[in-house]
């Protein structure tokens, strides 16, 4: 029996004028994200995506259904027979194809939708013959309409008849990259992979940029880093990433500012790193997994020093979280145990003891006129090393 995967639209859906645009987008992404499972024909009618194996072929449906529920703009999936759009097809094929989905339940409901309207039989009338044809065949069912074990679906669209035993839930958001690019801020921590995963989410295609302190911090935290980016990939897709040294500005900013102002002051010279970097690609939007009142540097007074120091737009998807929610994200999308795992980051090197919680925007100015930073930022942009990460 020929089988399919359907992919219904979300948000897309809703998306008016722009719609067709947002479908092309999110086709884009999962022709490539399918391409390792086999041969497939894809395109979209009725806000459904029609990923279709070529005849013939094996099809690794598993692994394609798994890789489905990671992209963002699907809001739910479901593996299909594609039967002939004549009652006889369906009543004759429905029994053997659902038997599998059948296995251990005991009721059972079966709706149907029929968007094509030129089909002889309403939708009741169809969910009635088919409920019919599984009684006759599963003797020990019963029909339960309202908390049934298993929903047959019956769908008559355009081009054919379509037959499954309900959708799993899809990734919803936005198709990466139709909200255009933005550089999240990578730590080895917990809540920057959050907060990336929460913005590609949102549609934004993703380049990461993480700063590193040899010999303070060591080959294996940048590993690390790396690593988190590759488990993303499967939701946000290929991750550009760029790889900041930044030993020259900590010993600096050591060696000239108040200690309590160290780690607002290294906040800034990341903005402003990560700024000519982003602002080089086109990038408008810079990510941080801050989280209001999480640490110092992380008050009201830190964050609008550390937003004064960059004209583009930064988004905080964490602001409002707490950590426990932030640490169940992080076990979801799996980087949780990577991110846990002990290596140094910059950020711990040098950390005042008794870091200003307040700082002013002046006191920082009046600071960063102390010394000439203008160079080490030039210097760190150019010693800047890039590379795309597409997997684990
Ligand atoms: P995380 O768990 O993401 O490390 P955190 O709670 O430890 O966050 P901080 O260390 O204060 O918080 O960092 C706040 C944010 O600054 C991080 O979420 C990240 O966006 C950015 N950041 C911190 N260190 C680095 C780094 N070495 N490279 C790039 N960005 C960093
Ligand atoms: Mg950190």
């Amino acid at each position: 029996m020929k089988e399919i995967i359907l992919a219904k639209n979300g948000e897309i859906a809703l998306k008016g004028l722009n719609r067709r645009r947002f479908e092309e987008v999110l086709m884009r992404n999962i022709k490539w994200r399918l391409k390792d499972f086999g041969k497939i024909k894809i395109s979209c009618m009725q806000s459904t995506i029609y990923i279709d194996p070529e005849d013939g072929e094996f099809y690794d449906f598993d692994g394609a259904v798994e890789a489905l529920r990671k992209i963002f703009g699907i809001a739910s999936i479901s593996r299909a027979a594609v039967l002939e759009k004549n009652m006889d097809d369906i009543l004759a094929k429905v029994c053997d194809y659902i038997e599998p989905a059948l296995f251990g339940a005991k009721t059972f409901k079966v709706e149907a939708k029929r968007s094509d309207k030129h089909f002889p039989l309403k939708s009741p009338e169809i969910a009635a013959q088919v409920g019919g044809q599984i009684l006759s065949r599963f003797h020990r069912l019963k029909v339960d309409v309202h908390n049934p074990d298993v929903t047959v679906m019956v769908e008559i669209r355009d081009k054919g008849a379509y037959v499954h035993a309900g959708s799993i839930p899809g990734a919803g958001g936005m198709p990466v990259s139709s909200s255009g690019e933005a550089m999240v801020l990578m730590s080895g921590g917990i809540d920057s992979p959050v907060a990336a995963y929460m913005m590609a989410k949102r549609g934004l295609m993703l380049s990461a940029v993480h700063f590193q302190s040899p010999p303070y911090t060591s080959e294996r935290a940048l590993e690390k880093v790396e690593t988190l980016c590759g488990q993303l990939t499967p939701y946000t897709g290929r991750i550009q990433f760029y790889c900041v040294p930044f030993t020259e500005m900590q010993e600096a900013l050591k060696a000239h500012c108040p200690e309590e102002l160290f780690t607002v002051m290294m906040r800034r010279m990341m903005m402003r790193v990560a700024t000519r970097l982003a602002e080089a690609k086109g990038i408008e939007a810079l990510i941080t997994g801050e989280s209001l009142a999480q640490v110092a540097s992380q008050t009201l007074e830190a964050l609008h020093c550390t937003d004064s120091a960059t004209p583009l737009v930064v988004l905080r998807p964490l602001i409002g979280m707490d950590k426990g929610e932030i640490i169940r994200i992080s076990r979801e999308i799996g980087t949780f145990e990577t991110s846990i795992l002990p290596y140094e980051d910059c950020c711990t090197v040098f950390t005042p003891r008794h870091p200003a919680t307040h700082p002013k925007l002046s006191a920082l100015e009046k600071a960063e006129a102390r010394f000439d930073y203008g160079p080490l930022i030039d210097r760190a942009v150019e010693g800047t090393a890039v590379k795309s990460i597409y997997g684990v």
